[in-house]
């Protein structure tokens, strides 16, 4: 059941939504070479409890960290560690979830440590412009397939894939509500959006195949053929003549 949100409700996500960008702002900029991810998920959830917010993710299904940082190869779900230091060259993506007052705001950016290749710079752009040209499609009134269409045929057309078992989400009072929301579909398929849902849709590109493998850890989710990976995500409220972004300053 996709949960409709009452103009009050769509407020109080705002603000948690303004949380979830905050962390960005902060933390984007301590993305360099010599710094670990585990220092990145620190200094994330120091701003995110500054604001009187919960990190959603930790704890989540047992989730170690209070954000999901992932580098390289490694597409979603990577637990920050002390191990992990970043090196010049890397694509970071950082997925943020904050909880506050009962509602859950959540985004993804994915940042460039120090000078990248033209590949690396290229995946960071390609989920950015999924995400966006996505958008064009939605507004109350329209199939979700509409949007997961466009998604998919904006990675094809740089020659990348997107996964086929992670998707988007709704995002309300919980982390994971109804729709799930693939990065591929076929338009005029799927739900009808309206005024008032939710959604958190985040395109994860595959700069080849569109295979996936989990390490045994249980949550570190990589490309199979070890290229790179990229993510970009935010939360939105569906309006009558299109959608306004919740994750934002
Ligand atoms: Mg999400």
């Amino acid at each position: 059941m996709i949960i409709i949100k009452s103009p009050r409700e769509v407020e109080l996500m705002k603000k948690a939504g303004r949380v979830v960008a905050l962390v960005f702002e902060k933390v984007g900029p301590l993305v360099k070479p010599g710094v670990s991810t585990k220092y990145l998920n620190d200094e994330a959830e120091k701003v995110i409890r500054g604001e009187g917010a919960i990190p959603t993710f930790l704890g989540y299904g047992g989730f170690p960290g209070a954000v999901c940082i992932s580098v390289n190869e490694v597409m979603v779900h990577g637990i920050p560690s002390e191990k992990i230091v970043l090196k010049d060259g890397d694509i970071v993506s950082i997925d943020v979830g904050a909880t506050l007052n009962g509602y859950v705001g959540d985004a993804c950016r994915t940042f460039a440590c120090g000078i990248c290749s033209e590949r690396a710079l290229k995946m960071i752009k390609v989920a950015e412009e999924c995400f966006w040209n996505g958008m064009t499609k939605v507004k109350a009134g329209v199939h979700l397939g509409d949007v997961e269409a466009e998604i998919e045929r904006t990675a094809k057309s740089y020659g990348c894939n997107v996964p086929r078992d992670y998707t988007g989400h709704g995002v309300g009072t919980h982390l994971h509500e109804d729709p799930y929301i693939p990065n591929y579909g076929k338009a005029g398929t799927g739900p009808i959006l309206c005024e008032g849902m939710t959604l958190a849709i985040e395109p994860m590109i595959l700069e080849g195949k569109a295979d996936v493998r989990t390490l045994k850890d249980g949550w570190t989710t990589l490309s199979k053929d070890g290229k790179l990976t990229s993510h970009y995500e935010n939360s939105l409220v569906v309006t009558k003549d299109g959608y306004e972004i919740l994750t934002k300053l």
